[in-house]
């Protein structure tokens, strides 16, 4: 099995990186990549964590990127986290990243919240909180019964502290990770809600800026997704990839390595990949 999509405690995910190496070796996964939001600080860890062991580890990242009104991610996988194109790009991220965690602090203070953005970043141990930082601070606070009701009052696109952020362009995040040897991939395609006529444009754009994949398999995807998605990939001829998208237990329904199966008409991202 592989894994291409998953989270570590440097973005908001709960396990460190040698933990997740450990899921993985309980999962006897064959290839792991570190997506974290926006950052590429958990890798060297990951690295230390894996070496000796069969597992074969893919540098990831999961970038944030606005196109037209939507905020869309963008899987690079294989890149160098050294690249300075990319290094700068993650530099941009986060200061719109801070920026924006800063303002929800605010906006919570006037439903009653102290200190949400020091208690957010408190509780991610490190300073590029994201909004299910907040969830879990509303939690704690006894605003909302759970992470999901946070986001339906308070977080959720429209509600009374989203922020809407202004994240670099689909262009110049899937060019960053080109450029850095890594290849694009349209995470969760399914997940922005986009009609078909959005997605394809979407898929089209991205295509044109050299993205090459789509995620076809994500942890909550359904047998009815994954065959919309491979007939995307066929249509727009573009490769399949796979993850969990694995924040943690509590956070994440399906474990690291446990999503479903890659339909078998789709051709692999990892195909081309050495030691497979
Ligand atoms: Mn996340
Ligand atoms: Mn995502
Ligand atoms: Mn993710």
């Amino acid at each position: 099995m592989i894994d291409l999509h998953c989270h570590s405690y440097y973005s908001d995910g709960l396990l460190s990186p040698a933990e997740l190496v450990a899921r993985a070796q309980d999962a006897e996964l064959t290839f792991l990549a570190l997506t974290d939001h926006d950052t590429v600080d958990g890798l060297a860890e990951l690295h230390a964590a894996a070496a000796g062991t069969a597992l074969t580890i893919i540098n990831g990242i999961e970038i944030s990127v606005h196109w037209k009104k939507y905020d869309i991610h963008i899987l690079g996988l294989g890149v160098d986290p050294s690249n300075q194109l990319l290094e700068k790009l993650i530099q941009q991220q986060k200061t719109l990243r801070i920026d924006r965690a800063q303002r929800i602090g605010e906006i919570l203070k006037t439903v009653g919240i102290q200190d949400a953005y020091e208690k957010a970043r408190a509780l991610a141990g490190h300073e590029r909180v994201g909004r299910p930082h907040f969830a879990a601070i509303l939690v704690q606070e006894g605003k909302a019964p759970d992470i999901q009701g946070a986001f339906k009052r308070y977080l959720g696109r429209g509600k009374i502290a989203y922020v809407p952020s202004v994240w670099i362009s689909l262009k110049k995040a899937v060019e960053g990770i080109t450029v850095a040897g890594g290849q694009a991939v349209i995470a969760h395609p399914l997940k922005y809600k986009l009609t078909r006529t959005k997605l394809h444009e979407l898929i089209k754009d991205f295509k044109m800026v050299g993205g090459c994949g789509l995620e076809v398999i994500s942890g909550e995807t359904t047998s009815a997704d994954a065959q919309t998605l491979t007939l995307l990939c066929k249509k727009f001829d573009l490769l399949a990839s796979s993850g969990s998208d694995y924040h943690g237990t509590g956070l994440s329904r399906v474990g690291l390595g446990r999503q479903m199966k890659l339909p078998e008409q789709c051709m692999p991202i990892w195909q081309m990949w050495n030691g497979v």
